[in-house]
This record gives structure tokens, C-alpha cells and sequence, in this order.
């Protein structure tokens, strides 16, 4: 903070090779930074100020600092916690892993995230964390000052609803018998108006630096919500300024329900109810058919592509080659670790090729790398609201860069940078990450911070919480099954898209 403050500190980064996405290359190139921001990118021997801080990127391949537009800050303490588990059993799943938590939980599950995508070469990130039964003050200044902590980048939005899973899903209540339908009565979230209430004193009182971190608007699921609190969202988001972000359409039993419920798809209402526009961020997206993505793009919205948590919970494979043909803007994300299992954007982007390739044998519909590292950078910079600030290695843009390391095996030979950084880096090169022209990740190692206290710390909170979440993880025991039988049959239900791999095949 004191560096921002103090800013117009002149460095020079000599000897590196800047990466040019669109071209392929990354040619030997100087980068004059003052203060937090580029002030120009040149030949080597770029003129520089006499006292200018120099740092030496000999063997270094220089890449913006990947952006990640979809995660869960409170997933970080849950990583590797479930396995086969669809959307619905992680929701399901949600109380026992993200309840009771306290307000150093909070600050210790974003801190750790921040960190790994720190490490993993993303500097920037959409965060939609939660508080049960509301969102407050003190969780998300919480979940704020971690990021400002690890020195990263992040937009944090309040994830809100007014029903619980079992509310929002038309007939689950009915099959649960009643002895359990009592019990998941007490996971009842607080009246959207006191989410209102607490977002409202949230957005006003923020005590950051925007510019850092800033705040957002998040209601979770639109069928988790009340029309008019859904509504309710955009006017605050719209009164202050700061985005919106909702998960649209993610699974098919999303796209079911909505049909039952408005008689349309999810996106279809939400443009009735005046939400779409390009403050908004519809979070997956799978199960958006030509229309909707069309509806997005009209709005000028975003979509955030989060290909491995798709596959891995069993949502399927979302149609971007579609989205870009209409000019949908999209960002690439992680989602949170509860359900991707880490926080590495390199994985994301590989993951959107593989998916991508794996949707049919056309190779001229297969995103290339270029597009998916604009999506990764540009993109997803545009989701969060810094477009035209962060996403690229140019003249006043932010100085957020990765060093990679042209001698870790990732790069013995190097190729074609901008293919190998999709298709080979695995994180494994990252050497040094810079925020605002502060390094904040140096010789590997995130600087300033002890790893093993971090971890003891970790594993502290992780007993205590396992111990106080135990009734929550039994109740999700006996829920389980009962989910797992309703909503595979509503999505069963015939739709005029498909987004599963096995197609109308059976697995
Ligand atoms: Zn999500």
C-alpha cells in the first residue's frame, strides 16, 4: 500500500522476452514501468530514468498476469474435499463445508487462494464468497484484506439468495421425508432484505483501495432468489457502480427449473427483469442455447468459462466457440477449490482447448490458443470491470506480470510461446509475479510469507471446523442419496440442446 501511495517509482525490466499473444512470438523487449503502470514496452536498451529500480529478466518470458473470472475465496479450506459429486450434491454439501465458519476463517480461506493463484501466475480474480445466513461487514473486509495482503488483485462480491437449495428446486422438498425436511428448515437464510441491508452498508463503507480490490454484487442462482430481490441486486449494483455476477444456466437441472418456474430460460428472465447489461457476469453458462447467448451479447455482458469445474461436476461442455461467433465477451476461470480442485489458470486454459477439441471432430470450431489466453487476459479483465487496466503488456495498462522461466523444463525448447503456454505450462515456470510493479512473488516463493505457519494455521482451522460442521456433514449424508435420485431425473428432461460429452449416448 505504502508503494502505491509513494508510486511514481521508475523500473526498468531488462533482458526479458514480452509474449505477443496474437502473434506467437515473444520477441527480446524492455518494459518502463512507473509507479503501478506500464509507461512504455520497447527495443532493448528502452531509455530509463538513471535511478530506476532495474530488474533483470535475462531468461524470463514475460506474460500479463492471467485473470481469473470466476472463483470462491471460502472454497480454499475445502480443496479435495468431495469426489463425484454434481453441482447439486456440492450444494447440497455446501452447509458442511463453508458453515460456522469465523471471520479469521474467512480472511485464512481467501488468504490461502490468493496466494496459490499468486503462485500459479493470476494476478487478478472475480471472487464470490459466502457468509451464512448473510453476508457481513467484518467477513468481507475479512475476505478484502486477504487480497490486499497477498498483494493480488480482486473483485469480492457477497454470493446472496433468499432459499435455501431445497426451497429453490421444485418438488425436492416433497420426496425428503419429514423427519428431514424439519432439519434442512434450520439451514434457512436470513430475509433478503437484511442481505440488502448488509450489502448496502458493505458497498458504502468500503475500506480499500479500488483500484486493488473492489467490491461486487452477487446473487447466487437466480432461482434461489426472489424476482424482486433479484431485481433489488442490480439497483445497488447499478447505485454504486460495481458489478453483478450471478451463476446462469451452469447445470441442466438450472435450465429445467427455470423453465418450470418462469416459463423461460434463466437468461430469457433475467433480460424481463432488466438485469442483463455489461456490468453483469453470468457465471458458466453451459446450458445457454443460441438465443441466450445472443441475449448476453446484446447486453454486452460477459460470460465466465470455468471448463475444468464443468467437467469435473458433471455439467458438461460449454458451446464459447458460439459465444465468440456472436461477440459474447468471455473471461476464463477456476471456480472455487471446493469444486475444480485447485486455483491454477494454466489448468483452465488447457482444460478450455481440451473441451473445446473434445465437442466434435471440427477442427476449424476448436478455440485456438490465442483466443484463449485473450479470453484468460482481456476477457476476463473486461468481466471484472478493469477493462482497458489490466490484461496486457502495454502503455498504461497495470503492471501485472508473470516471469516464467525459459530454463524449467516447461520451455526446453521453446516453441511457440503463446501454444506452450496453453498447451504445456503448468505453473511449474512461474519464477516471479509482479502486482502494480511490486513483486509479490519472487524466486517462487510468495514474498514475506511463511508457507509452513500458513499450514499449521490451516490445519488448525481445518480440525475445528470439521469438528463443529460434523451434524451438517451428517445431515449431508442422508440428503445425498435423496438428491442424487431427484436431480439426475430433471435432467432427464428432454431440451433442444446438449451439452454432455456422451451425447445421447448413455456413459
Ligand atoms: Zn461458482
Amino acid at each position: 500500500m505504502e508503494d502505491r501511495v509513494t508510486a511514481k517509482r521508475m523500473t526498468i525490466v531488462r533482458n526479458g522476452r514480452v509474449l505477443d499473444i496474437a502473434g506467437h512470438r515473444a520477441p527480446p523487449s524492455d518494459i518502463l514501468i512507473a509507479g503501478d503502470t506500464i509507461a512504455e514496452v520497447g527495443h532493448p536498451g528502452l531509455a530509463a530514468p538513471a535511478d530506476a529500480v532495474l530488474i533483470d529478466a535475462t531468461d524470463r518470458l514475460i506474460h500479463a498476469g492471467l485473470i481469473n473470472a470466476h472463483t470462491h475465496g471460502h472454497g480454499n479450506l475445502s480443496k479435495g474435499i468431495g469426489d463425484r459429486w454434481t453441482l447439486e450434491l456440492l450444494l447440497t454439501a455446501a452447509p458442511s463445508i463453508s458453515g460456522n465458519r469465523t471471520t479469521e476463517d474467512k480472511y485464512l480461506s481467501t488468504y490461502i487462494g490468493a496466494l496459490e493463484m499468486l503462485m500459479k501466475g493470476c494476478t487478478a480474480c472475480y471472487d464470490l464468497t459466502v457468509e451464512f445466513p448473510q453476508p457481513t461487514p467484518e467477513g468481507l473486509s475479512a475476505c478484502a484484506r486477504a487480497y490486499a495482503d497477498a498483494g493480488m488483485r480482486a473483485v469480492v462480491a457477497p454470493m446472496v439468495a433468499g432459499f435455501t437449495f431445497y426451497e429453490a428446486i421444485p418438488g425436492l422438498m416433497d420426496v425428503l421425508p419429514p423427519a428431514l425436511q424439519k432439519e434442512v428448515e434450520r439451514l434457512k437464510l436470513a430475509p433478503e432484505e437484511a442481505s440488502l441491508a448488509a450489502m448496502r452498508q458493505v458497498l458504502s463503507d468500503w475500506p480499500l483501495d479500488r483500484d486493488l480490490v473492489r467490491p461486487a454484487v452477487a446473487p447466487t442462482i437466480p432461482h434461489h432468489c426472489s424476482d424482486a430481490f433479484m431485481v433489488a441486486c442490480s439497483r445497488l449494483a447499478r447505485e454504486f457502480g460495481v458489478g453483478l455476477h450471478s451463476h446462469l444456466q451452469e447445470s441442466k437441472v438450472q435450465v429445467i427449473v427455470g423453465l418450470k418456474k418462469y416459463g423461460k430460460t434463466p437468461a430469457a428472465h433475467l433480460q424481463e427483469l432488466g438485469l442483463l447489461g455489461p456490468d453483469f457476469v453470468a457465471a458458466h453458462g453451459v446450458w445457454l442455447d443460441d438465443d441466450d447467448i445472443q441475449r448476453l451479447a446484446d447486453h454486452g455482458a460477459s460470460v465466465a468459462h470455468n471448463p475444468g469445474s464443468n467437467m469435473l461436476l458433471g455439467n458438461g461442455i460449454a458451446a464459447v466457440r458460439t459465444m465468440l461467433d456472436r461477440k459474447l465477451n468471455v473471461g476464463i476461470g477456476t471456480d472455487g477449490a471446493s469444486c475444480c480442485d485447485n486455483q491454477n489458470m494454466y489448468e483452465s486454459l488447457r482444460v478450455a482447448a481440451y473441451g473445446s477439441n473434445a465437442r466434435g471432430p471440427d477442427s476449424h470450431r476448436w478455440l485456438k490458443s490465442d483466443e484463449i489466453l485473450h479470453s484468460a487476459t482481456i476477457g476476463s479483465a473486461r468481466a471484472l470491470g478493469f477493462g482497458g487496466n489490466l490484461g496486457r503488456i502495454a502503455n498504461g495498462y497495470k503492471a501485472d506480470l508473470v516471469f516464467l522461466d525459459v530454463a524449467h523444463i516447461n520451455w526446453i525448447p521453446l516453441n511457440d510461446p503463446t501454444n506452450q503456454l496453453v498447451h504445456t505450462e503448468d505453473g511449474g515456470a512461474v519464477h516471479s509475479v509482479m502486482v502494480g510493479g511490486k513483486m509479490v512473488v519472487e524466486n517462487r516463493r510468495p514474498v514475506g510469507v511463511d508457507l509452513p505457519s500458513l499450514a499449521r494455521r490451516a490445519e488448525t482451522a481445518r480440525e475445528r471446523l470439521a469438528a463443529v460442521n460434523a451434524g451438517n456433514r451428517a445431515l449431508f449424508e442422508r440428503l445425498a442419496g435423496l438428491v442424487n435420485a431427484f436431480c439426475p431425473g430433471l435432467a432427464k428432461t428432454p431440451y433442444h440442446i446438449d451439452r454432455f460429452a456422451a451425447g445421447r449416448c448413455s456413459h
